[in-house]
């Protein structure tokens, strides 16, 4: 009988604990988002997918040369002012998120998005494809891209070299003896 009893007095105990962290919580500010409805804003430095502005992008093949699991694929047709970009893809399957091609980017085209959900069925589907075949191809050569209208980084100005300030006689110089005027440890014969 007596354990009857105390099991009972336990069951309210645990009851009461349970309802009082559960009190506790009503009030307070929710921490779970209501996915996919609600996304989680990402911390500014954050690496999420990695994403090409392909408006700026010259296809210098840094960034592909730079990538240590070669996930950038960068093909282009062409020589010299007719070299064109064909294709600029990604395999996300491979990719690291080191950062090293966003950071080595000279156009700044490249850049980590604060993306990080691109669940997929099908692996193959997480070689993104950068090219809008629309546009068909992408110049390559500076000039070319002035001549088409594509987006050219600005050209940065060299600092011009400070002018040497004159170089004055020292007075140091000036005080100096003569080599003739030396008094001469020389003792002459007479
Ligand atoms: S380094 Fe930048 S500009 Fe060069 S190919 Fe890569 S994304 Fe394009
Ligand atoms: S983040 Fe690293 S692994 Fe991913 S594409 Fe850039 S260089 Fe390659």
């Amino acid at each position: 009988m007596a354990q009857y009893f105390a099991d009972i007095f336990e069951t309210v105990i645990s009851v009461l604990k349970g309802m009082r962290i559960t009190i506790k919580h009503i009030y307070k500010k929710p921490v779970t988002l209501q996915y996919p409805d609600e996304r989680q804003v990402m911390p500014e430095r954050y690496r999420g997918f990695v994403h090409n502005d392909m408006t700026k992008c010259d296809s210098c093949n840094l960034c592909a040369k730079l990538c240590p699991v070669d996930c950038i694929y960068i093909e282009t047709e062409g020589k010299a002012k007719e070299r064109m970009m064909t294709r600029y893809a990604i395999d996300y399957n491979k990719c690291i998120w080191c950062s090293l091609c966003t950071e080595n980017c000279h156009t700044g085209s490249i850049t980590m998005s604060h993306d990080y959900d691109h669940s997929v069925y099908d692996r193959k589907t997480l070689v993104y494809e950068f090219m809008d075949p629309a546009e068909g191809v992408i110049p390559c050569h500076r000039a070319t891209r002035v001549e088409m209208g594509w987006w050219v980084e600005e050209k940065k100005e060299k600092p011009k070299p400070k002018p040497k300030p004159p170089v004055e006689d020292s007075p140091a110089a000036e005080d100096k003896p003569a080599a003739e005027d030396k008094p001469s440890d020389d003792k002459g014969v007479e």
